[in-house]
């Protein structure tokens, strides 16, 4: 029998669209990693990693944390094929062009699966984040990072859509019916059969 083998994905949308929650299911359902870049630098900050620490200082003001802080981070995960042959799920990274380039070159020839962008509205983001109670989630944090949403990650959308791995799916609703539309929409795109082999 062939090892377990998930698909390669990549969550995008707005910050509160729910790509945490979904991606925590996601991987509970292909048993693989769940890589939060956001997540990572919470944790290294509160262990008092100097890099994390460093991280923490954009996170704080809602800026993005430096390219080449983000792509080593990645990179030093990826490094371990443990890492990568289960299959993951990403999210939060890439939120730049540059970083979506790293990221194809960190992955190799096989590269991603699918890349899910879960769409949902600025009013619902905003009364999501209003409901969520993270240090960062401050008013001048959220306008922010929602303008280098716009500036910075949504370009992602057409990166990905030209490379044919763009799919979107409507993230309004209760966290059971995206979850369903999210893997209907991986299902149709992802072969384990054919990843196995590859
Ligand atoms: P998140 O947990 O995804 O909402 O990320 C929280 C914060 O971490 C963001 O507002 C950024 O400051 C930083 N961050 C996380 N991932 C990235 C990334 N890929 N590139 C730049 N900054 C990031």
């Amino acid at each position: 029998m062939s090892a377990h083998r998930g698909p390669r994905l990549v969550l995008l949308g707005k910050q509160g669209a729910g790509k945490g929650t979904q991606a925590e299911r996601l991987a509970a359902h292909f048993r693989m990693q769940h890589l939060s870049t956001g997540q990572l630098f919470r944790d290294s900050a509160a262990a008092g990693v100097p890099a994390g620490l460093e991280a923490k200082e954009y996170m704080d003001r809602g800026e993005l944390v430096p390219d080449k802080i983000v792509v080593a981070v990645v990179a030093e995960r990826f490094a371990n094929p443990a890492e990568v042959d289960p299959g993951f799920v990403l999210d939060g990274f890439p939120r730049t062009e540059n970083q979506a380039i790293e990221l194809d070159g960190i992955l190799g020839e096989r590269g991603l699966d699918v890349v899910v962008d879960i769409d949902v509205p600025r009013e619902v983001v905003l009364d999501r984040l209003a409901a969520r109670n993270r240090e960062d989630d401050t008013e001048d944090g959220i306008r922010r990072r929602l303008e280098l949403y716009e500036s910075e990650t949504k370009p992602l959308v057409d990166f990905y859509r030209e490379r044919r791995l763009l799919v979107t799916i409507d993230g309004v609703g209760e966290e059971d019916d995206v979850h369903r539309r999210v893997l209907a929409a991986i299902d149709a795109r992802f072969d384990p059969l054919r990843a196995d082999s590859a």
